[in-house]
């Protein structure tokens, strides 16, 4: 079949196209409806079905393949830098799963109850995530090194019995203690946990609180023979929280399903990622974002190929250390974003060619838009399809690639691709809610019902999930995504920016999206934040601040005035003077969250002189001072 044949089938009749791609997992008892659209936007899938994901992500594949690698952990986070690896069988994954699923059924963990998990890259953190969903406890994962408040919040949504944690982690072969972090947040929170689990890596002392906190070590050695059966849940039931990396705002609590997640994860892993068992896969990302969750933990298990877990940084001990890893583990399909793209790309060549890649057979790039210049370097250095993909937490797989498992169908430079199974893209006029025509953009829609895997509510607030999400169109059943787009006349789609991230300069309305495309044309420009100000005059003006590719070429004022004017030209020439930057800004880090995407937010606050926010996801606290040493000078 062509790719628009399985296309159109999954959108005209979906009740035939998802009730096969379910057969791609195993189900404990066979689901009678296959879509139950009754009560929009509440929608479910698999009705009646009972399945399980850790059943699915490890049990399932430990009779063919039980001696296979399944967990391969890697670390350079070392006293020498040097790579330390721990490989698990999917037998050795399965007890040590049972162990930790054995360790919170002691601590009175139920079915239904949270468990909250606030862990480094450790295989520990994966055996918690796939023990919850072996006993049915909903996990949910929060970002490592979180700040004490942002954890408090999360502690108060999700009301946790359970907390899983570790003495520390660890970046740049630095320790960073985490239970001092978790005890000041537990302090906070209204909510308290009755047990906290800890993993001592012996990084950092801590001081254990009596009747709260056990050692996962010593239950782990009384539950070391524990065998802990599956239980089997109801597609519908609750898999697990996630909030959203809160880019634009308070955090939303994603939860999601079980069956329709589990088939979702199959179904793309065949069509989109092509993973095949006893392949492996890497994904760079933290299993405390969704990437991590569904592509780095369940997705690869689903189809049976061993995942690499790597905790540290792309450049340590050098920048040839993904690609040490790919050599080693003959990684096949590898899952990045263009943030870590265009690190590995101002470093020397020579850590690329240093090892053999030649098991890889493409590189999938998600998180923020991918420009051209990084997707031809990264192609042409590795010489392998760059694939392109657009989603959301919120959909926790693919809306836009290329299924390059159903069809090899070209893509193309800027854009995710087009439409994945089931997923109904429409562009939207922003005020009237007429569909938009080809290349006019309007706001990424998605109709309704939602595919399988999509989220089902706002924990905790299904009039939030509906105000939120379902309610910017008048007219229809829609649900928007938040970013602009435009689709073009052959139906690829590009991104072009969130839709807050608009600035109105004496009425024109522009994305700072379109505006940093145009300035990182620029030869030497390597990245681009693009931000709208107040002005007294036109309301807002676009202020740019930019990292040059050669650093020299801004090191006097001289040059930076005349790198300045060349970028203003060009912003000229490729929109127009309205969109013009007010002034362009040189520094050497811009501030972005751990996952990679730009915090416009605090820029914009700074400039504006008011308090840059929430800033616990912060990469690098530095990029902060060069904005204000660059608008000082
Ligand atoms: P919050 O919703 O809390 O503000 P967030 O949107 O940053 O956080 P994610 O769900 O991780 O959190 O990110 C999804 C967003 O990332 C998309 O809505 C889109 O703006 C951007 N994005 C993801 N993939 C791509 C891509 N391939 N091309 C362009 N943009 C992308
Ligand atoms: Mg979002």
């Amino acid at each position: 079949m062509n790719f628009a044949d399985s296309y159109r089938q999954s959108i005209t009749d979906p009740q035939t196209y998802w009730a096969n791609e379910a057969k791609l997992i195993d189900w404990h008892a066979p689901f009678s409806t296959v879509l139950d659209d009754s009560n929009p936007p509440f929608t479910k899938w698999f009705v009646g079905g009972k399945t399980n994901l850790c059943h699915n992500a490890v049990d399932r594949w430990v009779a063919t393949q039980g001696d296979q690698p399944a967990l391969i952990a890697v670390s350079s986070e070392t006293e020498d830098g040097q790579l330390h690896e721990k490989i698990y069988t999917f037998a050795e994954l399965q007890a040590e799963i049972e162990r930790t699923a054995a360790i919170m059924l002691s601590l009175g963990v139920a079915k239904g109850d949270r468990v909250l998990i606030y862990m480094p890259m450790i295989a520990e953190a994966i055996f918690a995530m796939l023990a919850c969903a072996r006993i049915g406890a909903i996990h949910s994962v929060v970002f490592g090194g979180f700040a004490s408040n942002s954890l408090a919040t999360r502690i108060d949504d999700a009301k946790p019995a359970l907390i899983v944690s570790a003495d520390a982690g660890s970046r740049n072969g630095k320790a960073i203690a985490y239970k001092p972090l978790l005890d000041e947040a537990i302090k906070l929170a209204r909510h308290k946990p009755a047990h906290v689990l800890l993993v001592d890596r012996r990084l950092v002392p801590m001081t254990m609180i009596a009747g709260r906190d056990a050692d996962y070590a010593a239950l782990r050695r009384q539950y070391i023979d524990a065998q802990v059966p599956i239980t089997w849940l109801d597609s519908n039931d609750t898999s697990y929280i996630l909030y959203t990396s809160g880019t634009t705002g308070k955090p939303k609590g994603v939860q999601r399903d079980v069956g329709g997640y589990a088939v979702a994860l199959a179904s793309s892993m065949k069509h989109i990622f092509c993973g095949k068992p006893g392949e492996t896969y890497f994904a760079t990302s933290d299993i405390g974002w969704v990437v991590g969750h569904s592509y780095i933990v369940y997705g690869p298990l689903i189809a049976g190929m061993a995942t690499v877990m790597y905790e540290g940084l792309p450049i340590r001990p050098d920048a040839g250390v993904w690609w040490s890893i790919v050599e080693k583990y003959k990684v096949t399909r590898m899952f990045s974003a263009p943030t870590a793209v265009r690190v590995l790309k101002k470093q020397p060549p020579e850590y690329m060619k240093k090892h053999d890649t030649s098991s890889l057979k493409a590189l999938y790039l998600a998180g923020e838009p991918l420009d051209e210049t990084t997707s031809q370097w990264i192609a042409s250095a590795l010489g392998v399809p760059i694939i392109d993909n657009y989603w959301q937490t919120e959909t926790g797989w693919p809306i836009l690639s290329i299924a390059k498992g159903i069809e090899d169908k070209p893509t193309r430079l800027g854009s995710p691709g087009v439409p994945m199974a089931g997923y109904k893209v429409k562009i939207l006029n922003e005020s009237t809610g007429a569909v938009c025509g080809a290349n006019e953009k309007g706001v990424v829609v998605l109709e309704g019902p939602l595919p399988p895997g999509c989220m089902q509510t706002i924990y905790g607030d299904d009039d939030r999930f509906v105000k939120t999400y379902w309610s910017n169109f008048s007219n229809e059943q829609v649900y928007s995504t938040f970013d602009w787009g435009i689709r073009d006349a052959d139906g690829y789609y590009f991104i072009l920016g969130r839709t807050d991230d608009v600035i109105n300069v004496a009425g024109h309305r522009l994305g700072t999206r379109e505006i940093e495309e145009s300035i990182s044309s620029h030869p030497n420009v390597s990245e681009v934040a693009v931000v709208g100000i107040e002005d007294k005059m036109k309301g807002q003006v676009a202020v740019a601040f930019v990292i040059p590719k050669n650093a020299d070429a801004a090191a006097t004022p001289e040059s930076r005035r005349a790198l300045e004017a060349e970028v203003m030209a060009i912003v000229d020439k490729q929109l127009g003077a309205v969109a013009r930057p007010s002034r362009v800004h040189f520094v050497t880090l811009l501030p972005k969250t751990r996952s990679g995407k730009l915090l416009r937010r605090s820029i914009q606050a700074i400039c504006e002189g008011r308090d840059p926010g929430d800033l616990t996801t912060i990469e690098d606290p530095m990029s902060l001072e060069q904005i204000r040493a660059a608008l000082a000078g």
